[in-house]
């Protein structure tokens, strides 16, 4: 069985000074939980790494970033390079996030070129896929997919080490959680597709679900062969209520 990891995105929410009280909270939840059972990580904004880093070790939850850029260095502005990242010690990212995707113009190519440079560094990272509302009123859930996934995968090989998150547009923030039932169904096809790309590395793939997922539902999603944690970004924010869900995942 794939260990559960459980993510949270903090989007851009929260303030850098409150992070050590934030994890403090989170660890009185977690302290008890059984990490050979279930892995932790939170995505913060990039001004908050270096305090997060500090401050979640004791609670052992890994620290991410939202986003990085291709290139090692140069003119590109407002952006964060992989060895800047590696310099604080932050080993995780988040890719192609799909606010990534509609508000700042990110490509299955830059995807694929982020997700290349996260593999060739030694960073893990987590790639996000999902169709919006439109698209799979359309009927296009599959299609889309296969075009997003199968631009990763051309990037990888079977020893290549990721994470991939279906998060459907239209249950992100919405409130809409998909069912147990069309989350197994997305990440079954998800994974048929490394299958039949990568072979064996489709049995060791995480796959996490994200939209709406919170401690009421958490245990339903982790009920499904293929779904392997999740990615949460509202009741991340809720050190609370984030560390039941790590709690319930831990137990499932
Ligand atoms: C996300 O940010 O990836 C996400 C799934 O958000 P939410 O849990 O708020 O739907």
């Amino acid at each position: 069985m794939r260990k559960p990891l459980i993510a949270g995105n903090w989007k851009m929410n929260l303030l850098n000074s409150k992070v050590p009280a934030y994890f403090t909270a989170l660890n009185e939840v977690i302290k008890a939980v059984d990490r050979q059972k279930v892995d932790t990580l939170l995505a913060v904004p990039a001004p908050f790494l270096a305090t997060a880093r500090e401050s979640a070790q004791a609670a052992g939850v890994w620290i991410a970033t939202q986003t990085i850029h291709e290139k090692h260095e140069g003119a590109f502005t407002g952006e964060i390079s992989i060895p800047m990242l590696k310099d604080l010690g932050i080993n995780w990212t988040l890719i192609g996030h799909s606010e990534r995707r509609q508000y700042f113009n990110e490509t299955d190519a830059t995807v694929a070129a982020k997700t290349k440079a996260t593999l060739e560094a030694g960073i893990q990272a987590i790639v996000c896929v999902g169709e919006t509302q439109a698209e799979r009123e359309k009927g296009q859930m599959e299609g889309v997919l296969r075009r997003q996934m199968e631009a990763v995968l051309a990037v990888c090989t079977k020893d290549s080490n990721f994470t991939i998150a279906y998060e459907p547009v239209w249950a992100i923030g919405t409130g809409l959680t998909a069912t147990d039932a069309q989350a197994e169904e997305a990440h079954a096809f998800i994974r048929s597709i490394v299958r039949e790309k990568l072979g064996s590395l489709a049995d060791r793939l995480r796959i996490l679900y994200g939209g709406s997922v919170k401690s009421s539902n958490i245990q339903g999603l982790l009920a499904q062969p293929n779904v392997d944690g999740a990615l949460i970004g509202g009741a991340s924010l809720d050190p609370q209520e984030f560390g039941k869900t790590v709690s319930l995942a831990a137990s499932r």
